[in-house]
């Protein structure tokens, strides 16, 4: 039988696994505690029996993600990684430093299978959904390894996290956990690409979290070209479960409309983007396209002309910062150099 993932547990469950042992109730968080402060060995736990911790080297594997790239910007402090996972399959994910403090973008799935045409990471399809422990392992690899705190976390790397739903809900429980990592739902981000079940889901668990909604788009004609998902669920029936999800949380929902010159970057598709939110609680990041290899990315020339008739509109808007440019900081690039050259 193939050992089980145990820091993907939550201390009851763990503790459940020890019932039949007749060990303490209090083990069970004594372990769960160990794991999350990074230990990654059983014999390490040093207020453990030796029986126990022989037990559960038979019986559990604690995932941990390893370094295989990291690249650091000379430009500002934004480190990315290139992990490895147990089954050899590599993720990616960054490291970034704000005012606020240090910012870790995970990826939730090896590849991804939404297809948007202007991203790297859907290229060559989905491969697996990542478990939460191995999404929990890049945040804490990530602090580790630069001996910092992550205070927030964007699940923004490779995948979409509502097609991995229960193992991202599950991340974001273990991930804000008291006992483990602790960091605050409030500082966690969740983008998608519009999965309208998922939203309505996540709507319905109420999570203080930030949902971010990938539009890059003001109609269904251009989305439905750049974003394969749109012609599932289009731009009404996405807004509709925004709303929703607005009412649902209080929160207001941040959109991220990455720029493309001459797809989406016209005073026609601002003045279009700005009706379609009107009176929603919502923020809009710009985002200047990032060239991928493989992909017709065309930097827009019309940032700012774009973000000031939305803000004539009284749209709440932003262009978002750059970070890592000279490393290739955009999720799913890392990767592809490595399938392409092998590194
Ligand atoms: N699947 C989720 C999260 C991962 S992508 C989503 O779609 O939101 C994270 C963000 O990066 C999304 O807004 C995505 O549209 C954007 N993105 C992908 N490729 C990009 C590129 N080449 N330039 C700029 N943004 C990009």
């Amino acid at each position: 039988m193939g050992l089980i993932d145990i820091k993907s547990m939550f201390p009851e469950e763990i503790e459940e696994y020890l019932k039949p042992l007749n060990q303490p109730a209090y083990r069970a968080m004594q372990i769960f505690e160990w794991i999350h402060s990074g230990v990654s060995d059983f014999h390490k736990m040093s207020n453990l029996p030796i029986n126990l911790r022989e037990y559960l080297c038979n019986n559990f594997y604690i995932a941990d993600v390893k370094i295989e790239k990291r690249l650091e910007s000379s430009i500002d402090d934004t480190v990315k990684y290139l992990y490895s996972l147990r089954d050899g399959e590599h993720i990616e994910s960054v490291l970034m430093r704000y005012k606020h403090g240090y910012t870790v973008c995970i990826s939730t799935q090896v590849g991804c299978r939404m297809g948007c045409s202007f991203c790297a990471s859907g290229i060559d399809g989905m491969v697996r959904n990542l478990t939460a422990s191995e999404m929990i392992s890049q945040v804490m690899t990530a602090g580790k390894d630069n001996n910092v705190r992550i205070s927030n976390v964007v699940m923004m790397g490779m995948g979409e996290p509502l097609d991995n739903f229960d193992n991202s809900i599950r991340f974001l429980r273990l991930v804000s956990h008291e006992k483990g990592l602790n960091i605050g739902l409030r500082h966690i981000t969740l983008s998608t690409c519009g999965v309208v079940p998922g939203i309505l889901r996540l709507a319905e668990l109420k999570m203080p979290i930030t949902l971010s909604v990938s539009i890059h788009a003001p109609n269904d004609q251009i989305r439905n070209n750049i974003m394969p998902i749109n012609r599932k669920w289009n731009i009404v029936q996405l807004l509709e479960a925004c709303r929703e999800y607005i009412n649902a949380t209080n929160r207001r929902i941040s959109f991220e409309y990455a720029l493309m010159g001459g797809v989406n970057d016209s005073d026609e598709c601002a003045l279009e983007l700005a009706s379609i939110l009107k009176g929603m609680l919502c923020h809009v990041n710009l985002i200047p396209v990032n060239p991928v290899a493989g992909r017709e990315n065309v930097k827009s020339e019309r940032t700012n002309r774009f973000l000031s008739i939305l803000s004539d509109k009284g749209i709440n808007a932003t262009v978002r910062r750059t970070l890592g440019a000279d490393i290739n900081a955009s999720c799913g690039q890392l990767k592809r150099n490595l399938d392409k050259e092998g590194w």
